[in-house]
């Protein structure tokens, strides 16, 4: 059974029933046959769908954040923000679509060559619960503007956010079967999957449930994104705005109680600067207000899940027992599961956080002494989601952008999505990209058309 657990307290908000097999064949006849109707609406109309549900993601935004924040813990701050980001997308995606996937003239045989892009149909979405609104809606509303119908399987721990996603969708007026919330529980993909009436998948989340529903859908030759973890660089070179690169280097990874995948979680220091940043760094980390999210005050809420607190825990203590040095921070026992802001120094090669995502408020520092020595130190991670660096030379700006195995490389800024930029990793991060003109393309059919 799905069980939405306050992470502030420890209370249990509900026990949701799963839907069951007739549920979910109900679900999927629904998704074909609002597919067929879906497919050849004029694009005013989607996008139309997508403006009244931006209208009512605002108008509700400060109900649906409190939802967020009580299923699993991120600041209110935040979720309202999330929930503004997501209406954002929608608008985005209503504005620019249509042009998007317009027919595309090409040079060729006949006296008519074009590509055109048409919808492929239904799409599984699994999603995780970190961003449980902005992880869906960065797939509903392009694969809507596209055409295609999407089914949500949401983290088991927000089933009321995903149920919420449905609700505002049907307020919008969206048509039966145009987008369905599906509560089951991982096990059920797989057949779901399997399923004639699913095109594709696309999934957030870990690199072992990346890794089953790619297999999965590989087998049924069956296109799928994947947008899996990240230990994503911050690096600091001499020349950085020292000031700025604190700053933000601490919301980077703090932000969303620090479970974001692009999170910068591995900070590669100059030597030359090292002492000065770190020391700034930890300042800043223990004057930060760890408690209620649902407060104004609070710098830190608690991680969504207890096993979040118990993992990065583990991950911690092995580190240490292989001589890295938690410098600041640690668990705080009690109901809540609440995590000190971190920092950890002295990794070597052989502790846990050195190859690892740490998926909580736990910074980690190294030291360098060149350019080569931080391009090859980042690179050294099965992830490559993205990165972000520091450093006011033009030579090493152009170095990184062309040295880091990354998808996105941010230059004196922190990593963030935008809907009007593609988003996406390389590696163990995952394939395929979401958002801005790729996100749509994602789950197309690319026809070539040719007319003598
Ligand atoms: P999971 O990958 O377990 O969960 C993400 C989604 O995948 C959930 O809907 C989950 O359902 C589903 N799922 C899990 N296993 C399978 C499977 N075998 N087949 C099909 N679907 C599956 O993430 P966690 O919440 O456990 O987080 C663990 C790690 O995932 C983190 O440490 C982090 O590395 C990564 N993560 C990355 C995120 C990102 O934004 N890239 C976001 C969240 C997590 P259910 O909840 O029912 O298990």
């Amino acid at each position: 059974m799905p069980k939405s657990i306050n992470p502030a307290n420890g209370d249990v908000i509900e026990d949701y029933a799963e839907h069951s097999d007739a549920d979910v064949e109900r679900a999927l006849e629904n998704a074909e046959l609002a597919y067929r109707d879906w497919r050849r609406t004029p694009f005013s109309r989607r996008a139309a769908l997508l403006n009244r549900t931006a209208d009512i993601l605002e108008k509700r935004k400060d109900e649906l954040a409190r939802i967020a924040t009580l299923e699993m813990g991120k600041r209110l701050k935040e979720a309202v923000a999330e929930v503004e980001k997501c209406a954002l997308g929608c608008r985005y995606y209503a504005e620019h679509g249509e042009a998007m996937i317009a027919n595309d003239e090409r040079p060729g045989p006949a006296s008519q060559n074009y590509v055109a892009y048409l919808p492929i149909g239904p799409v599984l979405a699994v999603m995780p619960w970190n961003f449980p609104y902005w992880q869906c809606f960065r797939f509903i509303a392009p694969s809507l503007m596209a055409g295609n119908v999407g089914l949500l399987k949401h983290a088991s721990n927000v089933s009321q956010c995903a149920l919420e996603i449905e609700k505002v969708m049907l307020e919008a007026d969206a048509p039966q079967g145009v987008f369905q919330t599906l509560l089951i529980s991982s096990k059920k993909v797989e057949p779901i999957l399997r399923d004639r009436r699913i095109r594709a998948a696309t999934l957030t989340g870990s690199e072992g449930a990346g890794s089953a529903v790619a297999s999965t859908a590989g087998s049924e030759i069956k296109t799928t994104v994947l947008e899996l973890g990240g230990s994503d660089p911050f690096i600091v070179m001499p020349s950085a705005d020292l000031d700025k690169a604190v700053d933000v280097g601490v919301t980077a990874r703090m932000q969303n109680n620090g479970q974001s995948c692009i999170a910068a979680k591995r900070f590669i220091v100059h030597a030359d600067v090292y002492d000065d940043y770190t020391a700034r760094y930890r300042e800043k980390l223990e004057a930060m207000t760890v408690g209620d999210p649902m407060d104004e005050a609070t710098d830190i809420g608690p991680l969504a899940m207890r096993s979040g607190v118990e993992d990065l825990t583990d991950q911690i203590d092995r580190s240490v027992k292989t001589g890295a040095t938690l410098t600041t921070g640690g668990a705080i026992e009690g109901k809540g599961c609440y995590f000190k802001p971190s920092m950890l120094e002295n990794v070597g090669e052989e502790a846990p956080a050195y190859r690892d995502e740490l998926f909580g408020p736990c910074a980690i520092f190294f030291k360098v002494t060149s350019i080569d020595a931080a391009i090859d130190l980042a690179n050294d991670s099965d992830f490559g989601l993205g990165g972000s660096v520091w450093t006011n030379e033009a030579g090493e700006i152009e170095r990184f952008v062309r040295d880091l195995d990354q998808g996105s490389t941010n230059v004196n800024r922190m990593t963030a999505s935008d809907p009007r930029l593609p988003f996406g990793g390389v590696k163990r991060s995952g394939y395929g990209r979401e958002l801005s003109k790729e996100g749509i393309h994602a789950f197309m059919n690319a026809k070539t058309v040719t007319i003598a």
